[in-house]
């Protein structure tokens, strides 16, 4: 093993609470939402993001006309979201010690994430995740998105390996898993209660894991299977 490539949503970090905390922040200080029960707004938030893959405009739009608020509120609504979300941005427990203890590993790491630039980056900013790793990909940035070969074939060109001297680790089964395999790479897929698993298409990942801790273990068995070539 020489590079491993990481997913960041749901992977390395949790959407999940972090939208949970970002939605709780809008809300106590905006008194034009508090004319709604806050346990509604929220899941009816949630509902609607479904785990981060539908963009907020359409998620604030929606959520707007259905509780039937004033549609002049949707503007400072959508500039805070992409001013203070990457505030509230949660690490999974263990995840910036196992990115410490891979990078002291001498292997190259990478992040290739799905999403917009200028949100991804401020997330990545914020946790100094550009310290740990080598490379790191943002589908609007590249115009190309997981899983779509291109972006891996990049992110393994920028770290100089062979598909098959790398891994990637991921909770999407076909953004993460099925787009890693298509370039032959490992994978490693992150089995968690948010997790995108269509359980009717047969993609096998090598591995799946429920925790970073079970993560850590697999990387640490797979850490000495290098491959070399003459
Ligand atoms: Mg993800």
């Amino acid at each position: 093993m020489k590079a491993i490539l990481f997913d960041l949503d749901e992977t390395l970090i949790s959407h999940h609470e972090q939208l949970c905390s970002f939605i709780e922040y809008q809300y106590s200080h905006n008194t034009d939402l508090q004319e709604i029960d806050f346990n509604e707004w929220k899941e009816k938030f949630i509902e609607l993001d479904e785990n981060g893959y539908v963009i907020k405009e359409l998620v604030y739009r929606t959520i707007i006309s259905h509780f039937n608020l004033n549609s002049e509120i949707y503007d400072s609504l959508i500039e805070e979201f992409y001013s203070k979300f990457h505030m509230f941005v949660k690490p999974f427990k263990g995840s910036l010690e196992l990115l410490q203890y891979l990078k002291q590993s001498q292997l190259k790491l990478g992040i290739v994430t799905n999403g917009g630039t200028e949100i991804q980056s401020k997330k990545i900013q914020q946790l100094n995740l550009h310290e740990y790793v080598d490379v790191i990909l943002i589908s609007e940035q590249e115009n190309c998105e997981k899983p779509e070969p291109k972006i891996f074939n990049k992110a393994l060109y920028l770290l100089d390996c062979e598909p098959e001297e790398s891994y990637f680790v991921g909770d999407n089964i076909i953004n993460d898993i099925l787009g890693a395999k298509n370039v032959g790479m490992h994978t490693i897929f992150i089995e968690n209660k948010h997790s995108f698993n269509k359980n009717d298409m047969e993609i096998y990942p090598d591995y799946s894991v429920k925790s970073l801790e079970e993560l850590t273990d697999v990387l640490r068995n797979n850490l000495n299977n290098f491959t070399f070539k003459f």
